[in-house]
């Protein structure tokens, strides 16, 4: 073989001396030449291996076939195996280039040797199949072969040995993420961080329109690497990068092309270890785009050449099936036919109205006139009864009750509302009556709002109480850092979380972990509704920022208690049991933004989705994400998993002050349209909404949920919806909230969003459900996830599953006796009343908690208070602290559970 080479290298040399000018050649140069050439020669005999063949991981030694193999010593002293893959002998291109193991026979099949899938399948342009591809190769041969003593082209020939000969690294960025400078160097160093070479910034050569970007504009940067830095990279990848890929099942070989090369796609900076220091300097989560070049030829020697080197291959990826666009003049005939079928259907019932409804020598179209003007006497009349129940709640006349924000739930007619505008009219109220509940934005489904003695009892509606005082000390601790004194706002109860992160904004600071504009409906809740029952955003409690409150006491005396005092933690979760909060001190953030993504797949089994969690829960600790979620699309089976990334950066105040309009953040305004509940138009609706999911059957509730999932999933991913819903100013779906966008927040907006989701409610008598139970153990766990799962026909659009950690308050349902942290799963969704009021529904999810998910919790603030009285936390050291507190049982709510009495 030593001979051959050094022939070939001979004839190389001879076919490069033709090219040169004849002058030139003198004795002198062909003796060098010989010199060069016999060195070249040692070369590749001792160093073949080295230079030819990629040095396959130690640990696939044993099982490689190779023609060289090294016996090196290691530095720890023991000897280690350096071996080198060879040309596959039964490839078909070593056959046809005259490389056969077996001489004179047919070449065995390698054992780890994948067969290629051959099915009938319609090529796309630039695909071949197998025979096509060792066809082509097979030409070339012959073609090449030809050429002896004549000029060879350089590059690689079919029979060298098979070998990996470059490696492509790639961002690709967004015109506007491009024109960044921080993003620009942010991608830079890392991608120098990851590959140990300073990469390059691509311009781009071509206008491509779906991208947005025009020639010449910067599009990306890239790097390639050869050589050592090559295998070192690929022996990385193979060891650190791809294992801690999330839910990484092996690399799809048909991401291998026809010409042997590898690309593949990393979603983001979270496998390369070497950028975690970086995390919090982060601008841009981004994609890496990663290629692996051979000099194989075909698709089945370069995925030899990669299973070879030890790469983890898995299933093949299943080919996406393009949808046929419909050219113009079908969609044209096809609208032709609509128009003229409801032009038909138009006609129709023109005559049928014309039977039907006898309107003594009235036309069609008369008939047609008056039903319109009927409608609209009704629709008149019934948005008059509404106007005058709302204002029968806002002015609170008398006999007048209590009611939830979709007037769903309601306190008794005998049960006086209040509304204080200032302390000391707080504390007269609390004086006055026997039984005292404070409530606000009703954003509970429940009756916990209500007092437990309706014939003197009041509601204290809190929600003039809406002040905020921020102080910044002069060490202020920032976004990224853990030292520095906190920076505390001090807000009335009333205040809406909504308003406040507003107030914030427009200061430059911000609630914890709420994203830029906001998380919809729920943060209309007020703080102190939010702080009594414990309610928490993206996994984390508000409570956990809690630093200080002040509540008036059963005897009307006002009382402080700070972290730290020995009340704190009963105090943090009371349900109001201690008393009406009157303000909360909060720990608050410098403003920084953050990137939310969310990735989709189809629903996996109950196993893959806890271990789904368990990441999501690693990720949320090791501050890899700020906050995650898990959406369920049951009837569409759909499963998408949502990260919010705090950026680390701090936001100037201007930054958000000035959006694009120039304009400043408005207050945040919910009218609560929907707090009817007091006469019969409320009893009317409620009884048919009743009826209604009484009487139509469960597969059509089922079939209707697929087009619900759809259009709500669209929502969030469309891009043609989300240029909608910007252009309509709805901030309910947060995508909004990608890139750089997030740095001037518009703040939170009752929004055409906030009107659907009222409507919905209204209509449905929608409430939400939420199901709190441990991570582990694990089987436990999924044995919880199947009851809630069990159940998708109540979940009307989607299921969410967020992680939290315990906390330390006796009352939380996160509760968690101390030592080593907990984390629990929170299954929140949102189902009709009506649909969860029968046997199938709430008592049915229930029962099976009870049997197959002991020590479920549920939420203060939600739903499914029925009948079951399963407690948690340490209620004993609550109640011990309630006797001392309120002694009289001034603040027990109307329905609380059994063990808190
Ligand atoms: C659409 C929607 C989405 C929601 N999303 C979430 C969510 O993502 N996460 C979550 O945790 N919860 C969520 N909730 C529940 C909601 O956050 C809680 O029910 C919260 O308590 C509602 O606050 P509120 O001001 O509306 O209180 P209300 O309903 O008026 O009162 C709630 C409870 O708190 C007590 N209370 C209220 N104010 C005071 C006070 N000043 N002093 C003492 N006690 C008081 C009341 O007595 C009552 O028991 C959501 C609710 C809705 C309607």
């Amino acid at each position: 073989a030593s001979m051959a080479s050094m022939a070939a290298s001979v004839h190389q040399l001879r076919v490069r001396n033709q090219r040169t000018p004849r002058g030139a050649s003198s004795n002198k140069s062909r003796l060098g030449f010989a010199a060069l050439g016999l060195a070249s020669a040692a070369v590749w005999v001792g160093l073949r291996g080295h230079l030819t063949g990629p040095p396959a991981p130690l640990a696939l030694a044993e099982s490689a076939t190779s023609e060289l193999a090294f016996v090196l010593p290691l530095a720890s002293g023991q000897y280690g195996i350096l071996q080198c893959p060879s040309v596959r002998s039964s490839s078909q291109v070593a056959r046809l280039a005259g490389y056969d193991a077996v001489p004179g026979g047919k070449p065995v099949a390698d054992e780890d040797e994948v067969p290629m899938e051959q099915k009938k399948v319609r090529l796309r342009p630039g695909e071949e199949t197998e025979s096509m591809q060792f066809d082509r190769v097979a030409k070339k041969i012959r073609w090449l072969k030809q050429l002896k003593g004549k000029f060879v082209p350089v590059g690689a020939k079919p029979w060298n040995k098979h070998a990996f000969t470059k490696v492509c690294m790639q961002v690709r960025l967004m015109p506007k993420q491009a024109a960044n400078t921080k993003i620009i160097n942010q991608v830079t160093e890392e991608l120098r961080r990851i590959t140990g070479m300073h990469p390059r910034v691509v311009k781009a050569k071509h206008n491509v329109a779906k991208l947005g970007w025009r020639i010449g504009d910067n599009c990306g940067v890239a790097v390639s690497l050869f050589g050592p830095k090559m295998y070192d990279f690929l022996e990385r990848m193979n060891t650190i990068i791809l294992p801690r890929v999330r839910d990484f099942e092996g690399i799809y070989p048909n991401s291998i092309d026809n010409f042997g090369n590898f690309w593949m796609s990393l979603d983001s900076q979270e496998p390369f270890k070497e950028l975690d220091e970086l995390i919090d300097q982060r601008e841009l989560v981004h994609s890496f785009d990663i290629g692996i070049l051979n000099n194989c030829m075909t698709q089945p020697d370069g995925l030899a050449l990669m299973q070879g080197y030890g790469f983890p291959f898995g299933e093949t990826r299943p080919r996406k099936v393009k949808t046929k666009v419909k050219s113009f003049e079908k969609k044209k005939v096809e609208v032709k036919k609509r128009v003229r079928l409801a032009a038909g259907l138009g006609a129709k019932m023109c005559l049928f109205m014309k039977v039907q409804v006898t309107f003594p020598g009235r036309c069609c179209c008369c008939s047609f006139l008056l039903l319109v003007s009927a409608l609209v006497a009704v629709a008149a009349i019934v948005a008059g009864l509404w106007v005058e129940e709302l204002k029968l709640f806002r002015n609170s006349a008398p006999g007048v009750q209590w009611v939830n924000w979709s007037g769903e739930f309601g306190c008794s007619n005998s049960v006086a509302i209040e509304r204080p505008k200032r302390l000391q009219e707080l504390q007269n109220v609390v004086r006055k009556y026997r039984s005292v509940r404070a409530a606000a934005n009703g954003h509970s489904f429940n009756t916990f709002a209500c007092p437990a003695d309706p014939a003197d009892g009041v509601v204290v509606d809190m929600r003039e109480f809406n002040r905020i005082e921020v102080t910044i000390p002069p060490r202020a601790k920032c976004a990224s850092c853990a030292d520095g004194e906190p920076i505390e706002v001090k807000a009335e109860a009333g205040i809406s979380l909504a308003q406040l992160q507003n107030e914030l904004l427009a200061r430059g600071l911000t609630l914890r972990l709420v994203p830029p504009d906001g998380v919809g409906r729920s943060l209309a809740s007020s703080v102190g509704g939010c702080i009594a029952t414990g309610c928490h955003h993206l996994g984390q409690s508000l409570a956990q920022d809690l630093l200080a409150m002040t509540l008036v006491q059963h005897d009307g005396s006002l009382r402080e208690v700070k972290r730290g005092d020995p009340d704190f933690p009963a105090a943090a979760v009371s349900m109001g049991r201690l008393g009406i909060i009157h303000s909360v001190t909060l720990e608050v953030l410098p403003y920084r933004s953050l990137q939310w993504w969310a990735e989709q797949q189809p629903i996996p089994t109950t196993s893959k989705i806890i271990d789904h969690l368990r990441n999501m829960t690693r990720r949320q600790m090791s501050r890899d994400s700020g906050a995650n979620k898990l959406v369920f699309y049951l009837a569409i089976g759909v499963m998408m998993s949502e990260h919010w990334v705090p950026m680390g950066r701090e936001t100037k105040v201007t930054e958000i002050h000035t959006q694009e309009s120039g304009s400043i953040i408005e207050p945040y305004e919910d009218p609560q349209v929907f707090r009817v509940g007091q006469g019969s138009l409320s009893a009317g609706i409620a009884a048919i909404r009743q009826e209604a999911f009484a009487l139509t059957p469960r597969w059509l509730l089922s079939l209707l949920q697929v087009p619900v999932e759809m259009a709500i999933r669209e929502l969030h991913s469309s891009p043609l919806l989300s240029g909608l819903r910007k252009a309509l100013r709805w901030q309910h779906a947060p995508e909004e909230a990608q890139g750089d966008v997030s740095a001037k927040s518009g703040g939170n907006q009752y929004t055409w969003a906030a009107w659907a989701d009222d409507v919905m409610s209204f209509a449905l008598g929608l409430r939400q459900i939420e199901v709190i139970f441990p991570l582990d153990p694990e089987d436990q766990a999924g044995r919880c996830l199947d009851a809630v799962l069990a159940h998708q026909h109540l979940a009307l659009w989607r299921i969410d599953v967020h992680s939290q950690q315990s906390e330390d308050f006796p009352l939380s349902s996160t509760f968690g006796a101390g030592g080593k942290p907990v984390q629990f799963l929170r299954v929140a969704f949102v189902g009709p009343g009506p649909l969860l009021d029968l046997p199938s529904g709430e008592a049915s999810l229930t029962e099976h908690l009870r049997r197959d998910c002991p020590g479920w919790r549920r939420h203060w603030g939600k739903g499914l208070w029925g009948s079951t009285q399963e407690r948690w936390g340490e209620p004993s050291q609550f109640l011990k602290v309630a006797a001392r507190w309120d002694p009289s049982g001034k603040f027990k709510p109307k329905s609380q559970p059994s063990w808190l009495d």
